[in-house]
């Protein structure tokens, strides 16, 4: 059997779901996630789900300040919930050079829109009785923070995304990714149904095109390290070997078909 697709996802975690989510809300069609096991069933389930925005850079505060205005939406503009708790959280610090550290970082994302103040040991226990300040010498109160169960996110993401017509499969593991001779974007992935490729003959083949949510790495070191030696020399294309593609940005280093 054979499936084509504008955009295909590899790996239905919160990212996955998320990226197939935002494409299809910025007018993207016809986008299909890959999912070897069941939704959320990776890293996702694990996750504790702390949704925190006071961040050493510009970049991760503010987007974690999007996601937050997001999830506070959630339930009016889809009718159900998100899984996101906005109960505040706390920043402590311990020695003298963390306390600088929290005061710098905390006056930074001010200056960036966060609503964040610094509050004595004392304020930071009445809002939470089980704090033990022994030894706390500061302490930030971020009161738009909070937690988001992440199964229950990851789900909310996966039906909104269903909604706008995104395609899911589970039980469907990518295990090669195939470049075009001459050129560095995939053209098409093999896929099979089922925990193992061994024994089962492909029976999905996607077509792609080079968009957004590229399933191949952006150029760090985390994307390098996870792809090396990942190419798949029996078949001349890329194994996926539990690999996540998401959406890469900036130039891409990827391996040729040979
Ligand atoms: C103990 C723990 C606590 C954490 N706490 C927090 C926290 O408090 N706050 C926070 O923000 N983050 C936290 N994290 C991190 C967070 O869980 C991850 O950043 C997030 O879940 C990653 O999502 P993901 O979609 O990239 O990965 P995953 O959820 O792992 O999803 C990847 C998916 O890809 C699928 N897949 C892999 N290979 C293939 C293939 N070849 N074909 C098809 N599908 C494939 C997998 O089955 C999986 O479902 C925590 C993580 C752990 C482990």
């Amino acid at each position: 059997m054979s499936e084509t697709a504008r955009v295909v996802v590899v790996g239905g975690g919160i990212w996955g779901c998320s990226i197939a989510y935002h494409l299809a809300r910025a007018g993207v069609s016809d986008v299909l996630v890959l999912e070897r096991r069941e939704l959320a069933s990776g890293n996702t389930s694990q996750a504790a789900g702390l949704v925190g925005q006071l961040r050493a850079s510009e970049l991760m505060a503010r987007s974690i300040m999007t996601v937050v205005d997001r999830l506070t939406r959630w339930q009016a503009e889809h009718g159900e919930d998100s899984g996101f708790r906005q109960v505040g959280s706390l920043k402590l610090a311990l020695t003298d050079a963390r306390v600088r550290e929290l005061e710098a970082q905390v006056a930074q994302a001010c200056g960036w829109g966060l609503a964040v103040e610094l509050v004595a040991p004392r304020d930071a226990q009445a809002r939470v009785p089980l704090l033990e300040t022994n030894g706390v010498k500061a302490c930030a109160w971020i009161p738009t923070d909070g937690y988001a169960e992440p199964y229950t996110l990851a789900m909310a993401l996966a039906r909104a995304a269903r909604r706008l017509g995104v395609r899911m499969r589970t039980q469907t593991p990518v295990t090669g990714i195939t470049l075009s001779r001459g050129r560095s974007t995939p053209t098409s992935m093999r896929s099979t149904r089922g925990p193992s490729d061994r024994d089962a003959a492909p029976i999905a083949l996607v077509t792609c095109i080079p968009c957004a949510a590229r399933p191949a790495p952006s150029s760090g070191p985390a994307c390098k390290r996870r792809w090396r030696g990942a190419r798949d020399t029996r078949r001349g294309g890329f194994r996926a070997a539990g690999a996540s593609a998401r959406a890469g940005r900036g130039r891409c280093r990827r391996r040729r078909d040979r």
